[in-house]
């Protein structure tokens, strides 16, 4: 029987927040004054098979873990992330069985399956007297706080939240907490090394990440990694070639820290920073912070985000210099991503979807998740959603592919393939159009999508903005669109967008740039790109080859404004029994409203 120390074993449980710095967490972690510490992160099975992630963002997340590995040995060599290979409920116990754990300590995480996985451990950590201590950092307030103060309800709106973080401190997050100079040591290497535990049977099938896997993933070899030296995984390990990655984005609280630093040192920037006049055509650099995936893996505070950025406005005010204000400036952008937490904080796990919830308009969109297709009936297959028709199912796949015939539009999808991240406003055009603004596909796909290849997938400002921009909650006027051609053309007249991300139209004239198929057939040729056909070929005529539009716009923009005007008449939303039991269908039979010309185009 292995006696227990004096003084504290503490197990700190890296989730939302890979990073030294700004971690409340770990602060009350280190004042308990352990006599043994041990920084772990579970390869949780539910995040490696049942969670989209391409790629980039396993890249992403591998560097997080390697920077802040690195940065605990700095601190002290005998230390490392310890990466334990197995799914955290069945884990930890393990855990601080073998390493008599008297405290276990992480971050608050208020995701409806974090909350659910959090909720199973702490039961369990009370059945075998192990203290938890949970602390806010990930989120300027805690989101569960804003939903009381907010009467319990989801924060839907920006004044709702600027009312609710008000009773807060005055609306001031707490101040940051310093970051460590030293940690403990974890056990000797015996009494560290887990080999005789076993390892509980990991359930790979359905696999949603399978088509990126080159080779069988060995994440779950052996418990301690393939190495048994608890490692943090590699690409090769998950069954991803290094080629796969295409991102130039690095991850990391090294990195982090750098690029706040970059923008805080420009006091110019950060007091007029206002979103909407940020470009959407920038790249290399782009005309936003690019902070959000550092955000998501918390490898940068979100808190020391904020009071730097305040710094910088409160400095600039004494001195009588103008800056911008809530909610278009810095702060106000990081106060949208605490109205999505809370809103999400409010409503579990059906804030991510349509069926059941009640804060979700119903559209009568195409390609419907299967939930609402089969009135909540068990899925059949692996099949998330219904094509009810084959033309939509093309145009989301196009849409997907960046070969929609709008360059925009294909630029915009190829760069947030490639590179994982896209501007706030590309995002506003790319999901405009696949909803309501032209394709009148389901905003669930869209999510989908955006799930699998963004570096900064957040599920709560996913899914609330998926819903903002096809005005199901947060934002109704339906009849504001984006126009795929004049948009692009206002903030990049020149294409320099589409002529790096589309290069077959690399040299087409600033004319044509957003609208191809209008060029000359020989002007086509002489710019060796011919528009033509639906972008299954890439050459055509022995040149290359770009597809014509897959639509005509205004025409669908008209059928797409028409539907949207008769779904708000019916007016159901997601929980509505006429959407649990199909009977929806009743009231969207061959119905086309006219709306008659009050389309209003954003450009
Ligand atoms: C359809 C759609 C999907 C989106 N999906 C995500 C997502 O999965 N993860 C994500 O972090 N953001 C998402 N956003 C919001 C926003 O586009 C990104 O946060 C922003 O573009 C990130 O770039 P940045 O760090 O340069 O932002 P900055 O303009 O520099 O803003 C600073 C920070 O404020 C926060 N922020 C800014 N705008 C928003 C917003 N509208 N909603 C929530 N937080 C915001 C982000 O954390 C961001 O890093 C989405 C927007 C749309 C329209």
């Amino acid at each position: 029987m292995k006696t227990k120390p004096s003084t504290p074993v503490v197990l700190y449980w890296h989730r939302t927040d890979l990073r030294l710095h700004d971690s409340p967490a770990l602060h009350s972690a280190l004042r308990l004054n352990p006599s043994i510490f041990i920084p772990i992160w579970t390869w949780d099975p539910h995040y490696v098979y049942r969670a989209r992630v391409g790629p980039n963002r396993w890249n992403f997340l591998l560097q997080c873990q390697n920077d802040l590995s690195a940065s605990y040995t700095k601190l002290n060599p005998k230390q490392k992330l310890w990466v334990v290979r197995e799914a955290p409920h069945t884990v930890l116990p393990k855990l601080w069985k073998r390493w008599a754990v008297t405290h276990l300590v992480f971050e608050k995480d208020t995701d409806a399956y974090a909350r659910e996985r959090d909720e199973t451990v702490m039961e369990l950590a009370k059945e075998a007297g192990v203290q938890v201590i949970v602390e806010m950092g990930r989120n300027l307030f805690d989101p569960d706080e804003v939903v009381k103060r907010n009467g319990g309800k989801p924060t839907m709106s920006m004044s709702q939240i600027e009312k609710a973080v008000g009773g807060i401190n005055s609306g001031r997050p707490g101040g940051v907490v310093e970051t460590p100079e030293r940690v403990p040591d974890p056990w000797d290497q015996e009494r560290m090394d887990l080999s005789a535990v076993e390892q509980e049977g990991v359930d790979s099938t359905g696999d949603v990440n399978r088509e990126y896997r080159m080779k069988e993933d060995a994440q779950y070899v052996k418990i301690m990694g393939p190495g048994e030296d608890f490692g943090v995984p590699t690409l090769d390990e998950i069954g991803i070639g290094s080629a796969q990655v295409s991102t130039p984005h690095k991850g990391g609280e090294t990195e982090a820290l750098r690029i706040l630093e970059g923008c805080i040192q420009d006091e110019e920037y950060v007091g007029r920073f206002e979103k909407p006049k940020t470009s959407p055509a920038a790249f290399q650099p782009q005309s936003t912070t690019l902070l959000s995936p550092h955000l998501h893996f918390g490898s940068l505070s979100v808190r020391k985000f904020w009071w730097d950025v305040q710094g910088v406005l409160e400095d600039r005010a004494k001195r009588k210099k103008p800056n911008a204000s809530i909610p278009t400036n810095l702060p106000g952008q990081l106060l949208f991503r605490d109205m999505y937490f809370a809103a999400q904080a409010a409503i579990g796990h059906a804030f991510s979807r349509t069926y059941g919830n009640k804060i979700v308009r119903f559209i009568d969109w195409h390609l419907q998740s299967t939930d609402i297709a089969t009135s909540g009936k068990k899925q059949p297959g692996e099949k998330t959603y219904t094509v009810d028709s084959e033309e939509a199912e093309i145009w989301f796949h196009r849409w997907k592919e960046g070969r929609t015939g709008f360059p925009w539009i294909d630029a915009l999808m190829r760069q947030l393939k490639q590179e994982g991240w896209i501007h706030h406003l590309g995002r506003h055009s790319v999901a405009c159009f696949l909803t309501r603004g032209g394709c009148y596909v389901s905003w669930e796909r869209g999510a989908e999508v955006f799930q699998e290849w963004l570096i900064d997938h957040e599920e709560a400002c996913n899914i609330g903005n998926w819903m903002w921009l096809s005005c199901t909650a947060f934002f109704a006027q339906f009849y504001r669109c984006y126009s795929p051609v004049a948009f692009g053309k206002k903030w990049d007249p020149e294409g320099e967008l589409v002529r790096h991300y589309v290069p077959e139209l690399a040299k087409f004239d600033k004319k044509y740039i957003y609208e191809p198929w209008k060029a000359p057939i020989a002007d086509q040729k002489k710019w060796g790109c011919r528009v033509t056909g639906d972008g299954s070929q890439s050459e055509s005529d022995g040149m290359k080859a770009y597809p014509k539009p897959m639509f005509d716009f205004d025409e669908r923009r008209q059928t797409c404004l028409d539907s949207m005007k008769h779904a708000y008449d019916v007016g159901l939303h997601g929980d509505d029994a006429r959407v649990k039991d199909g009977s929806w269908r009743e009231d969207f039979e061959g119905d086309e409203n006219e709306l008659g010309n009050d389309v209003e185009y954003i450009s």
